[in-house]
Order: structure tokens, then sequence, then C-alpha cells
């Protein structure tokens, strides 16, 4: 079963970018027409910024020219997502992006000359700004950190060699690697990275998942050098801008752009470690004892507790499904979901050289582009309702405010997409009452999820501020540091109740996150609020809706604090956090009382 290529796949499986441009000549003639347009702002407003008026002015004409860049980027780039092994899309998309950094640094006066204007026009600008006030203040508090105008020039020409770490990453998950195949009950099995996270994993067959388990890991391991190195460039430069730029350590300098504090990102960590390891290796017990396994693994999490009532589910049964559950956020919710089927906004196609995992990317005011790798099974529509969540977030906030405020902070990023995962879960407990259903459905929110959300990831994330306090305490990380600390992670979660095998210590391999900053323990963190909302729409119903959409249409207008409140739930506090670990502890419990009912197990 070798992946089909690209232009083999079903087009109504793939997603249409020809909503951006309709073909790629008109993408050439928009990228002159915006380098034009640069060079007029530049003229108009190099030297220039030193009033209020002038500031915002400047900043408004630039809105139009990011937009007209942003559509040239994700036209390119996602192109490229969906077939790595096409060496045009490759050179296209390296030309775009070149293009995009040249024009980003000719326009880099922008923010240098508004960080040396008088105070007294920075806070009048503030009072003038319309589209561009949150943009202004967050310059305001960069101010402390910027570095001399030239020195900021020759760090945004840099850009892309920055990025360098995570390109390198990329190439060898996606263009390099190649995994044989292996074999278990005496048949031989094709391996690749999308077919081992999107299907062994989570295979019931215990020879074929162990074999897969180990293959997997075996080929991993040959590239761990290559990609330590890659990822220790990307922690090690972090340290350096932090240094640069007068951060007290690595942490301060990426929590600063999220504007969360310490106390709020440790809480997060430190919380979960501790209180959802009694719950979730209850799980793991129930799965051992499920399953009928001698010993529990760590590459035996993440079946499913009744694998036999894990039906199929085709495409346009997903939509139903999706559309149907996601309702209760109104009828301009759902003509959404329409829409991202009719118009295809969906990536579903599975072949050589796309990109793993899901992801979505909005086109600001147009329409989001959603990638999965479509497995047929229920966890792909939790998967598309929770990109449809980050498209829902678009929808409303690109429409409530300027291209500069749309975005929440990175701590929030994934509530709304959370949000619709729980609401898939909430819609199907009420389609039925078969007890072996409920439980099906309930185990899936623990199994993809939580599991996800508040495991997977947050295993990461502890992981990542181990390796953070080594290089800030001037250190720097190879293979061998690497994965003792994710062998301690992994053995501290889940102590006696999982045997951590040989290989799983490379599980840092696996994930692109490490190249993005303090981003995994923002899973958990947008998951605790969804929760908490969710709650209170089952609770209260309409005006706990339209908090969440007002939550929604925010866009990035105030702190995560404060947005968290318009949703009716205060992060100031361990409140929330600790109400969500109960309530994951209550489905288990839940999960365990229908075993109980249905099989006569315990735990
Ligand atoms: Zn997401």
């Amino acid at each position: 079963m070798e992946l089909a290529a690209r232009k083999d796949v079903p087009v109504e499986e793939t997603w249409d970018l020809s909503l951006i441009f309709p073909d790629e000549k008109l993408m050439w003639e928009a990228l002159e027409k915006t380098k034009a347009d640069v060079k007029r702002f530049a003229a108009a407003y190099a030297g220039k910024l030193q009033t209020a008026e002038t500031i915002v002015r400047c900043l408004d004409d630039r809105e139009p020219i990011l937009i007209a860049m942003e559509r040239l980027w994700e036209y390119a780039g996602l192109a490229l997502e969906a077939d790595y092994t096409d060496n045009a899309l490759r050179e296209r998309e390296a030309k775009v992006s070149d293009e995009m950094t040249r024009l980003r640094s000719e326009m880099a006066f922008v923010d240098s000359e508004i960080l040396l204007a008088p105070d007294a026009e920075l806070k009048a600008a503030v009072g003038l700004a319309k589209g561009c006030r949150v943009y202004i203040e967050d310059l305001i508090a960069k101010k402390a950190h910027m570095l001399a105008p030239e020195t900021e020039k020759v760090l945004t020409a840099l850009s892309l060699s920055l990025e360098v770490p995570y390109t390198i990453y990329n190439t060898m998950k996606l263009a390099d690697i190649s995994f044989e195949p292996f074999t278990a009950n005496g048949k031989e099995y094709p391996l690749g990275y999308s077919l081992y996270e999107d299907d062994y994993e989570l295979e019931a067959d215990t020879a074929v998942r162990r074999a897969a388990f180990r293959a997997f890991y075996g080929t991993l391991k040959k590239y761990e050098n290559t990609t330590a190195a890659a990822y220790n460039a990307c922690v090690t430069q972090e340290k350096t801008i932090a240094e640069l730029r007068g951060f007290r350590d690595v942490f301060e300098s990426l929590l600063f752009e999220q504007k969360v504090t310490r106390d709020m990102y440790d809480r997060q960590i430190d919380v979960i470690t501790e209180k959802l390891a009694p719950h979730m290796r209850r799980y793991a017990r129930l799965l051992r004892k499920k399953h009928g396994l001698a010993e529990m693994t760590f590459a035996d999490l993440k079946i499913a507790l009744d694998p036999a009532y894990d039906p199929r589910v085709t495409i346009a049964e997903s939509r139903t499904y999706v559309r149907e559950a996601l309702s209760v956020l109104g009828k301009d919710y759902r003509d959404m979901v329409d829409r991202a089927y009719d118009e295809r906004w969906i990536d579903f196609a599975k072949n050589e050289g796309k990109s793993t995992g899901g992801f979505c990317a909005g086109v600001y005011r147009q329409n989001s582009y959603i990638l999965l790798n479509w497995n047929e099974r229920m966890a792909d529509v939790f998967t598309v309702a929770h990109e449809l969540g980050h498209a829902g977030q678009s929808m409303y906030s690109d429409g409530a405010q300027s291209y500069y405020d749309n975005e929440p902070s990175m701590y929030l990023v994934e509530a709304p997409s959370t949000m619709n995962e729980l609401l898939l879960a909430h819609y199907l407990t009420q389609t039925k009452e078969d007890p072996r259903f409920r439980r099906w459905v309930l185990s899936s929110l623990i199994s993809n999820t939580y599991y996800h959300n508040f495991v997977t990831h947050l295993r990461e994330a502890w992981y990542q501020r181990e390796v953070y306090k080594v290089v800030d305490g001037g250190g720097s990380v190879t293979a061998d540091t690497l994965s003792g600390l994710f062998r301690k992670n992994l053995e501290l979660f889940w102590g006696e109740d999982v045997v951590i095998p040989e290989g799983a210590e490379l599980t840092w391999m696996r994930q692109p996150h490490y190249y993005m900053g303090l981003y995994p323990y923002t899973y958990s963190a947008g998951l605790t609020v969804a929760t908490q909302a969710m709650l209170r729409i089952e609770k209260e119903g309409e005006s706990a809706v339209n908090d969440w959409k007002n939550f929604l249409k925010a866009g990035g207008t105030k702190d995560p604090a404060g947005l968290a409140e318009i949703a009716g739930i205060d992060i100031r506090t361990d409140g929330p956090l600790n109400a969500t670990i109960g309530y994951i502890g209550s489905l288990i419990d839940e999960i365990c009382r229908l075993t109980e009912e249905i099989d006569g197990i315990t735990v």
C-alpha cells in the first residue's frame, strides 16, 4: 500500500487554492503589484514617522499590503504543504518567501521609527488609532526590548536564516527520512510517518502495533543527531535573542509575546503533572485490563478502549456530524461548516510528501484552509471539528477586528478548536442511549481530546521547560540530553503503571512545535478555557453561547486573562484548571463504571 502521488488523489479530497488566486499567473502579477506598493509606501513614510497622525495613517496604509502579502505567502506555502516532493512547488515557495522577506525588511523602518517617536505622540497615536490600537500599545511595550534601528534591520534581513533550524527539521522529516516495511504475524507492513501516527499507533492488534513502534523508532534513531543539532540551534538562537533584547531569561522573552505571566505558564505544567497523573494512570490500567495485556507500555497508550466500536466514517458523514454538533453555535456557524465543504477549504487526501498532522491557515476576511490526513476514523471527525474551530475564530475575529488586532495570544489559540471537539462529543452522547456507545464517545474524548492536549502536548511542555532551563544556564543540548530528559518526563508522569520501552525517549523528535517557542503548554491552557466555557453552555445555554462568540470576536484586543473573562472564566486563579482536571477525572470514573457494567472489568 504505497501512498498515492499528489496528482493521483481525487480532486474533491483536496483544497481549492484557486479561491486565493484563480491561477499562478495572477499570483505573480499580485506579487509585482505588491512590490510596487511597498516601494510607494516606503517612499511615502520612511523617515517621516514622528507624529501621531502620520503613525496611524502609515499603519492604516500598510494594512492592505500585509493582507496582500499573506495571500501570496499562503498560496505558495499551502501548495507546498500538500506535496513536499514537488520541486517546482518548492522553488516557487522559496522564491515567494524570499520576496516576502525582502518586502518585510523594506518596511522594517515602520516599527523602529515609531519607537523613536516622542512618548507623547505614541500615547496620542493610541488614542487616534482605530484598527491598530493594540498594535501600537504592543510596540510601546516592546520599546524596552528594541535594538538600534540598524540592528533591527539586520535581524529582519536575517529572519529567513533564523528559521533554518525548523526548515532542516521539516526537510529531514518530510523529504529525507524513509521507513523500511516491517513484519508482524508473518506479514509485511509498509511504514511512514503519517501511517505510524494516524494508523499503527492506534492499531488494536498488539503484535502489529508494537512491531510498528520498534520499526518507527528504530528509523527515527538514525536521524537523532541531525535533529538534535537543528533543535539546539533553534533554542540557543532564542536564548541569544532573549539576551540581546535584555530579557531576564528565555522564558520571559517567549512569554512576553503571549502576554502570559511565568506563574500562569508554570501552573499549567506543574498542576497537570501532579493532579492529572492519577486519573490518566487509572485509565491506562483500564486499557491494560480491557485488552488483556500483560503489561501496559508507552506504545499502547493510544489504543481505543473498545476498538470494535470504532466505526468507519466517510467524509460525507463527517459533514453531517460536524454540522449538527456545531449548530448550537448558531446559523452563521453552521453556514461556515457548509461553505468549508462546498468550497473545498479542507484537504483530506493522503498522498506522498504531504505534511503530517493537521492545521488550519486563515486568509484574512476570506476563508480558512485546513490540512489533515483522512483515515476514515471517528478521530478524524474530531480533527475536522477542531480545525473548523480555528476557522470559526478567524471568521468572527476577522469580521470584527483589523488585520493587526485579530489574533488572540498563543495562550488561547487552541480554545476555539478544542471547544468544537467537546461540542462534537456532547452532540454524539445525545444521539443514542446505548451504554457502549456512550462509553465509546467519552473514551474518545479522553483518548483524543484530553490525551492530546493535557498529556501529549503537556509532556512536551514539561520537557521543553527542562531544555530551556539547560540553555538558560549557558548549556547546549545533544540527542543524549534530549532523550534523557524525555525519558525522565514519561517516567515521572506514568510511574509504575506504564512501561517506557526503548525508543520512546526519542518522542521529542516527532514534534515541530518545539520550533515555535512555548507553544506545547498552550494546548492545555486553551482546553481549560474551552472546557469551562462548554460546561457553561451546557448549563446556561444561549447567554453562554453569546459570551463565547464575543470572546471569539474580541480577537487579540485583550490579554488572555481579559479575553477569558469575556467568556466568563477567571484564569487568574487555578480554579478553572482544577475544575477541568476534576471533570476529566469524572469522565474516567464514568468510563470505568460503564466498563464494569458492560464487561465486568474493574480497576
Ligand atoms: Zn489546533
